[in-house]
């Protein structure tokens, strides 16, 4: 048998990708204790088998142990799959392979998931917290009550302000991955596509992934096949564990074509979207340490600065609220008969939450939402933050074809 050469070269490049983007052989290569990551994750194993047993008996144990094994049989049998196709279509094989195993890091209740959004919070919190407390022993001399009181009350109010920024900055992104990546909610250039998608990335979603899942919610809104439910599934599941639920780690294609076809490009964001992110965060952090840091708080360490926590917690915050939404936003109650349906009945149960509003300034109608996915504004425009950053960057010029009620871009 000849070998080809351009398929050689496309496993060898799938090999070598694997190796470094599996987040797990990285945590390996430099955890000074690998046994931790084992324990957590081979615990975390246990306890999702148990679940599966309790939920399913000896079938739902079956297959949520076949579905492991055919996920890990899938990355030798990806390399056959590389080694025939087309370089486009192989490197749409490489990232689906490479995401769905680098989503193993949120398996379980010790992954990501509990770690990433209950504890490090607390942690971040804490931190800021022992900072502000223990304040009056960083000045050499000493300052007196009042000069301490002031400089305690000028950081106070400047770190809610970064915070906002952090939490205002996750609720956006969000958005634009929301209205923009999932529903095209207007038109722009490849190029700001990009920038979009990059920015997305600073709140550690990817436009592919996310546009999947989502496309998904609404295709089978709290129907079997709805990957966060709470109807289905109850709150926790559809506020957080849904994420460490192997059914959901795969990217479903099928529902992304467009922007496979349109904009492969997005797809290194599915890879390197931690990275792109963390810069931009980073050079986020920067202008406000240059903008709005005290002059005696510039030499602080970047990791100790108070900013730094702040407007970490902020995101983290954020993150909670964002995902919690997909708890909150759709009832628990089974669907109650609508008159302005065909055959009387809806099986989604999205609902509105004003209050939601007061937290990030938009979102709240998330039943009209459902209605008509395609709109970029929902409820009244001015009570629309989201909207009001589209209609500006509409008039730059940046964006267009907004699609709005009052609006005739709706295809
Ligand atoms: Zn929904
Ligand atoms: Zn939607």
């Amino acid at each position: 048998m000849r070998l080809k050469f351009a398929g050689c070269l496309r496993v060898i490049v799938y090999v070598v990708l694997f190796w470094w983007l599996f987040p797990n052989f990285t945590a390996l290569r430099v955890s000074h204790w690998p046994w931790e990551l084992t324990l957590r994750y081979g615990g975390g194993f246990l306890m999702v088998l148990a679940a599966r047993f309790a939920g399913g008996g000896r079938m739902g144990l079956q297959k949520e142990l076949l579905g492991v094994w055919a996920d890990a049989l899938s990355i030798v049998r990806t390399a056959g799959v590389v080694y025939d196709q087309p370089w486009r279509r192989s490197f749409e094989q490489i990232v689906i392979r490479i995401r769905l195993m680098r989503h193993y890091a949120t398996y379980g209740p010790f992954g990501i998931v509990t770690f990433g959004m209950l504890y490090n919070p607390l942690v971040v919190g804490a931190d800021l917290w022992s900072f502000f407390a223990g304040r009056r022993d960083d000045f050499q001399p000493p300052l007196t009550s009042a000069e301490l009181l002031t400089v305690l009350v000028h950081e106070v109010v400047l770190c809610m302000l970064v915070f906002s920024i952090g939490l205002g900055q996750m609720a956006f992104t969000n958005s634009v991955v929301h209205r923009y990546f999932s529903h095209n909610c207007f038109r722009t250039s490849r190029l700001w596509n990009f920038v979009l998608g990059s920015f997305v990335c600073t709140s550690g979603m990817t436009p592919i992934t996310w546009a999947a899942v989502h496309r998904r919610h609404h295709r089978f809104c709290d129907q079997e096949g709805d990957p966060h439910s709470p109807y289905q599934k109850g709150f926790l599941y559809a506020a957080m564990y849904w994420l460490a639920d192997r059914e959901n780690f795969e990217i479903r294609s099928a529902f992304v074509t467009d922007w496979l076809a349109t904009a492969p490009e997005l797809l290194f964001l599915e890879l390197y979207g931690d990275r792109a992110g963390g810069l931009l965060n980073k050079g986020m952090l920067n202008v406000l340490f240059a903008g709005l840091s005290p002059i005696w708080l510039s030499a602080s360490p970047v990791g100790s600065h108070p900013f730094a926590l702040a407007y970490t917690l902020g995101r983290m915050v954020g993150v909670n609220l964002v995902y919690a939404f997909n708890g909150i936003g759709h009832g628990m109650q089974a669907p109650e008969p609508r008159s302005d349906i065909k055959d009387g009945s809806s099986p989604c149960r999205a609902i509105r939450l004003s209050w939601y509003w007061w937290i990030v300034g938009s979102e709240i109608y998330h039943d009209e939402h459902h209605d008509c996915p395609a709109y970029a504004v929902y409820g009244p425009w001015y009570q629309d933050c989201s909207y009001c950053i589209y209609a500006a960057m509409a008039k730059c010029g940046l964006v267009w074809a907004v699609k709005t009620p009052w609006s005739h871009h709706i295809a």
